[in-house]
């Protein structure tokens, strides 16, 4: 717990970003977790994960945006990306994920705002092309904020799809008030610092809270998108999945790129929908974090690539 927490610490520092960054072996790291640096990396990546009947979910790294002209980067550089999901066609099975902080939440009182605005264009340009986006959830202090652009945007953009967190106390409420006909949910645990006042911060009362939420979401007109690589939970999904008569079509599960690849070809195999999510961009400092502060066998390898800085 006290390694998770000092890395959850570390996903937010500035001084560990630019050591960490400049390392040869931590790029190395990076690219287990990190689809590539450009556009056609996180494309080439999406199309060997379709040859393996694999959907995707592509996310251009980038977060807690300081400039309202880096939001507007952060939003062309998706509108560009949707250019080339358009290109390829359907076969490429590929959506998107947006972070509200990286295209504007956060920068002040209009950031709510722009925001919801830079998330709008996002969805016009999938609607164009085909596809849906995913607004990926953040920090607790976003998630009021996040809800409310999500709601807003659903009017126009049914499939807009927002992520839940069973790590914190007010997701039954959320999942209430989200899970209506056809809403896409992912259902995660949650990656970021947990505050006990608002957050389960024990390991065995986030995976209760996860199969509270899960079997809710399976009894709703909601569409489930099960976000883990928990086996445990991966089974009550297939098991509340039959229970509740959801064929393979009507929810699908979804793990991160890199983590459990063989599991992820299992499943499809099995005939389920399973989407990957595919992160790229320079920005990978915090999201590579959150991954070592999931996983501590792999902080051994991190800490000896700092450690010889080569
Ligand atoms: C598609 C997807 C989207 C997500 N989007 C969000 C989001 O928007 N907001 C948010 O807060 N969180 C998000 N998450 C992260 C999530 O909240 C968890 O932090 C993460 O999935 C780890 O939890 P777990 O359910 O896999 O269970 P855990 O208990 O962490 O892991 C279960 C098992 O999975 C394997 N595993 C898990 N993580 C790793 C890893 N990093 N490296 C290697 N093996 C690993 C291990 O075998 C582990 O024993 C997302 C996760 C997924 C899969």
């Amino acid at each position: 717990m006290v390694l998770r927490r000092t890395l959850l610490a570390a996903a937010g520092s500035e001084r560990l970003r630019a050591l960490v960054s400049g390392t040869r072996p931590a790029r190395g790291l990076v690219g287990r977790f990190v689809a590539g640096e450009d556009t056609a990396d996180a494309l080439a990546a999406a199309r060997r994960l379709a040859a393996d009947g694999l959907s995707s979910s592509i996310d251009h790294l980038g977060e807690a945006t300081a400039h309202p002209a880096q939001a507007e980067s952060a939003t062309r550089a998706y509108l560009a990306l949707l250019d080339r999901i358009g290109e390829a066609g359907p076969g490429l099975r590929a959506e998107v994920s947006v972070k509200p902080t990286a295209v504007g939440l956060g920068l002040g009182p209009e950031g709510e705002e722009l925001a919801a605005a830079n998330i709008g264009r996002v969805c016009e340009a999938a609607a164009a092309h085909g596809t849906t986006v995913t607004v990926d959830m953040e920090d607790a202090a976003a998630v009021p904020a996040t809800l409310r652009i999500v709601a807003r945007l659903r009017a126009g953009h049914p499939g807009l799809g927002c992520v839940l967190q069973s790590y914190l106390r007010r997701t039954s409420d959320d999942l209430a008030a989200m899970a209506g006909s056809g809403a896409r949910i992912r259902l995660c645990k949650g990656a970021y610092a947990p505050d006990p006042a608002t957050a389960y911060t024990a390991p065995r009362d986030v995976d209760s809270a996860y199969v509270r939420h899960l079997r809710f979401l399976m009894e709703s007109d909601a569409y489930p998108m099960v976000a883990t690589h928990d086996p445990r939970l991966i089974g009550i999904a297939g098991m509340l999945a039959e229970r509740t008569g959801r064929g393979p079509d009507a929810f699908e599960y979804q793990m991160l790129y890199g983590v459990r690849p063989d599991e992820q070809r299992r499943l499809a195999a099995t005939g389920a929908r399973v989407r990957v999510y595919v992160p790229f961009g320079r920005e990978w400092y915090g999201y590579l974090a959150r991954r070592l502060a999931e996983r501590p066998a792999n902080v051994a390898f991190a800490a000896r690539a700092v450690a010889t800085r080569s």
